[in-house]
C-alpha cells in the first residue's frame, strides 16, 4: 500500500519514518509513503502556492493549480482515494482506517494558512477527513495521524495481528488493561488472574475489563454494539457490582 502526502512543508513529515513499525514496514516492502513538495507542481519562477482570499479577507489561501496538478501527476489509475485533511471534514475514527487501509493508494493534501481554494474540495477530492473538533496550523500532523492509523490495519504493519484486534476501537470496545513486570511496585499488584494460567478465565476477565472501561468512559460505544450472550451477561454483572458498592 502506498500514502501520497503533498505539502508545502515535506520535512515536517521526514521523521514520521525513521523510527517503529512504520520504518519497518517501509523497510519490508510493505508499505511506501512518499511526501511531495507542493511547490514542485508550481509553474512561476516565485514558486507560490498560496495567494489573497477573493472578496477580502485576511490570510492566504492554497491555489488550486499546484493541488490539482500534484494529484493529477500522482494518482494511480485504480483503488485510488484522494483525502483533504481539513477541520471541515468527516471525522476520522477506527472504521474509517480500517476503511482506507482497503485501497492501494491514499493521496493526503495537507491545506495551510486559511484552507485549501474550494474548487479542490469540489472538483478533485474524494474524501474530506478532520481528525477532531479543534483546528491545528497545517494538515500535516493530521496526516501523520492518519498514515499511522490506516497502516495498523495493513496486513504484515503490525507484528502480531492480533494486537490490533483487540485495541480500543477495532472491536468497538475501549482496550482491556494491561500489566507487566514487576508483579508488584510500591505495593501495587498485578490483577491475580493473570498469573492463574486459565486462559479462559484470563480471556473473561479481559473481556469484563473492557467492557468497564467501554461503559464508564464510553458508552455510546456499546449503544451501537451487537453484543453476544457473554458481553450482556457480564454487562450484568458489573452493573449490579456498581449497584452494591
Ligand atoms: N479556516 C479553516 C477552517 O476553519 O475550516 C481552517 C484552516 S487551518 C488553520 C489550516 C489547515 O490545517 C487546514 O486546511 C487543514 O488542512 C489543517 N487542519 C486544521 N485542523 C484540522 C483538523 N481538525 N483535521 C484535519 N486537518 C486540519
Amino acid at each position: 500500500m502506498r500514502f501520497d502526502i503533498i505539502t508545502i512543508f515535506p520535512g515536517l513529515l521526514e521523521s514520521l519514518l525513521t523510527a517503529g513499525v512504520l520504518k519497518k514496514a517501509v523497510e519490508k516492502g510493505i508499505l511506501q509513503v512518499r511526501v511531495h513538495d507542493l511547490r514542485d507542481y508550481t509553474t512561476d519562477k516565485h514558486r507560490q502556492v498560496d495567494d489573497r482570499p477573493y472578496g477580502g479577507l485576511e490570510g492566504m489561501v492554497l491555489k488550486p493549480e499546484p493541488i490539482f496538478r500534484a494529484v493529477e501527476a500522482i494518482r494511480e489509475p485504480v483503488e485510488s482515494v484522494t483525502c483533504l485533511l481539513t477541520p471541515q471534514g468527516e471525522r476520522f475514527d477506527s472504521r474509517l482506517a480500517e476503511k482506507l487501509a482497503g485501497y492501494r493508494q491514499v493521496i493526503l493534501i495537507c491545506g495551510r494558512y486559511e484552507g485549501v481554494d474550494e474548487r479542490v474540495v469540489e472538483h478533485l477530492v474524494d474524501r474530506e477527513i478532520s481528525i477532531g473538533d479543534y483546528v491545528l496550523t497545517g494538515g500535516e500532523l493530521a496526516a501523520a495521524v492518519v498514515v499511522e492509523a490506516v497502516s495498523r490495519f495493513v496486513p504484515g504493519v503490525v507484528g502480531k495481528e492480533e494486537s490490533v484486534r483487540h485495541d480500543s476501537f477495532t472491536a468497538g470496545l475501549l482496550d482491556f488493561p494491561q500489566y507487566t513486570r514487576p508483579r508488584e511496585y510500591r505495593g501495587y499488584r498485578v490483577p491475580s488472574v493473570l498469573f492463574s494460567g486459565d486462559h479462559k478465565k484470563i480471556a473473561r476477565w479481559r473481556l469484563k475489563k473492557a467492557l468497564e472501561k467501554t461503559l464508564a468512559r464510553r458508552p455510546d460505544l456499546l449503544e451501537s454494539r451487537q453484543l453476544s450472550s457473554e458481553e450482556e451477561e457480564l454487562l450484568e454483572e458489573i452493573k449490579k457490582e456498581r449497584k452494591d458498592s
